[in-house]
């Protein structure tokens, strides 16, 4: 059967249908999904119009109630969920499940979040007068989301939308149709009213310049691509839309002489490599000093080679597939290029398994200098590169010598380091002893510099973009 779009209150076809295939198995087919085109877009767009005139008034109460249960929903299915999202996605079962319950954690904080809005009363500097500034909700928000995070990354985005009470178009990327239409689902079932949440599945150069393109459309909210995220930037401006862009990484990993070992070890692995290395947030830049760099290479080594590399859905299976084969052909092309740059590569071979798949064993890349293609471009798959620095200045150095400025992370046993690490990293996110990717649902993600542009996502924070300030003076 294919799952459809769904525009005002209804499931509906498209004239085209994309084929959902499962990167640990070209033979399973995950689902069909029907592919929207301008038209039905311009129609999703109005019925979010519509529907915005009584959303953006609706009992806070209510949209608390529909919050928490989609949560709730989310969270009994999680399971189901999280092998959706494996088997369309690629990363590990046990990674799919914490996703889905992550987005299920965020459905439930923003339902609390909507009865916890609130403003201020100033006094004003003309006597007698009274000052109030309440935040109201922006009103359409396109929402445009990667294929990395299929559930995680609709859910932060939408929760909140719904939660201040806009109105949402959402398209959810080309490869993972699947995981966005389940959402979807879970929230018609929650109660959610016609018209406030749209799904049009398609490409981004139709559905997504649609929304671009519309007077209609008052925010948009992106995460993907820089290249992407940067043409889309520039017509959201041009139409007067608020727009909000989380974009790509080259995070680095600071190990210093006096870092726990296993610590180092387990925080680069997991930061670089889990999830086929496929995170925005991903350690891909590792930045040692010259005392330890030669027992860590060699312990990173020994436990690349433990690694199982194999069906997401196979037990025990610690790096799934790649997506797809043109992210496949990325990283394999960025394999080379490190390779002619100089660099010396371990691992980074196409593998064969069980199932036909995307399989590609982990790649480390030593002898690099931070001048190199492979430290500057974000590849986005399980290749980390690591460079040898003197010490911790100019690890610091190096580490902020990107245009990216995501999440950076540092390991080591001196509190004077770890402290000035985070004062000076020139990052959104910085962790100590910690993997630069794997952040709390409640607090603010974001970066700077090339990473984000616009307000943070997540937690409280999140009703920077999501609503818009009034300002009224009363003379009582
Ligand atoms: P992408 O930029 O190719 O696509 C992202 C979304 O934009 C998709 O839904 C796509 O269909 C849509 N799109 C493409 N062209 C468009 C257009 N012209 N107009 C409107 N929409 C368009 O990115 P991707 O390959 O899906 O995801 C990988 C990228 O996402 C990586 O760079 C990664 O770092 C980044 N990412 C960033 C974060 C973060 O929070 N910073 C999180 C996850 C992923």
């Amino acid at each position: 059967m294919v799952q459809q779009n769904y525009v005002g209150g209804e499931w509906v076809a498209g004239k085209t249908v994309t084929r959902d295939i499962n990167p640990s198995d070209i033979k399973d087919l995950v689902g069909e999904y029907a592919q929207a085109d301008a038209t039905l877009t311009e129609q999703a767009i109005d019925a979010a119009r519509d529907a915005f005139r009584t959303w953006s008034l609706s009992p806070i109460q209510q949209r608390a109630d529909i919050l928490d249960k989609a949560g709730n929903l989310i969270l009994a299915r999680k399971d189901e969920l999280g092998k959706l999202l494996s088997r369309e996605e690629g990363k590990t079962l046990p990674e799919g499940v914490g996703e889905a319950t992550r987005a299920g954690q965020i459905f439930k904080f923003f339902g609390g979040e909507a009865l916890r809005l609130s403003g201020e009363k100033i006094a004003s500097t003309r006597p007698g007068l009274e000052v109030e500034v309440t935040r109201e909700p922006i009103g359409v928000v396109a929402l445009i989301t990667p294929w990395n995070f299929p559930i995680a990354i609709p859910a932060w985005k939408i929760a909140p939308a719904l939660c201040y009470g806009n109105c949402v178009v959402f398209k959810p990327a080309d490869l993972v149709p699947g995981c966005g239409w389940a959402l979807v689902d879970i929230l018609i079932e929650a109660g959610l009213p016609k018209g406030v949440l749209n799904l049009v599945m398609g490409r981004g150069s139709v559905v997504g310049e649609k929304m671009l393109a519309s007077p209609k459309i008052d925010a948009v909210s992106f995460t993907g691509s820089v290249s992407t995220g940067r043409a889309i930037a520039q017509k959201a401006v041009a139409s007067g839309k608020k727009v909000q862009l989380e974009m790509g990484g080259k995070n680095p990993m600071v190990i210093l002489d006096d870092a726990d070992l296993a610590t180092a070890v387990n925080t680069s692995v997991n930061g670089a490599f889990f999830s086929t290395g496929q995170r925005c947030t991903a350690s891909s830049r590792l930045v040692v000093t010259q005392g330890i760099h030669d027992k860590f290479v060699e312990a990173v080594k020994e436990k690349m080679k433990a690694l199982k590399i194999d069906n997401a859905l196979k037990p025990g299976t610690d790096i799934g597939p790649v997506v797809d084969q043109s992210q496949l052909d990325q990283d394999m092309k960025y394999i080379e290029i490190a390779r002619k740059e100089g660099g010396k590569v371990f691992g980074g071979e196409r593998l064969n398994r069980e199932t036909e798949g995307f399989y590609l064993s982990p790649a480390l890349v030593t002898e690099t200098t931070n001048a190199m293609r492979i430290n500057r471009e974000e590849v986005f798959g399980p290749v980390a590169s690591v460079v040898r620095v003197k010490d911790y200045d100019e690890a610091l150095a190096v580490a902020n010598d990107t245009e990216f400025g995501l999440s950076a992370g540092i390991c080591t046993s001196s509190l004077k380091h770890s402290s000035h690490f985070k004062r000076h990293s020139q990052a959104g996110m910085v962790m100590v002893n910690l993997p630069t990717a794997g952040v709390d649902y409640h607090v603010p993600f974001g970066g700077r510099k090339g990473s984000s542009y616009g307000p943070r996502e997540q937690g409280r924070y999140a009703a920077e973009f999501y609503t818009t300030v009034k300002t009224a003076y009363i003379q009582p």
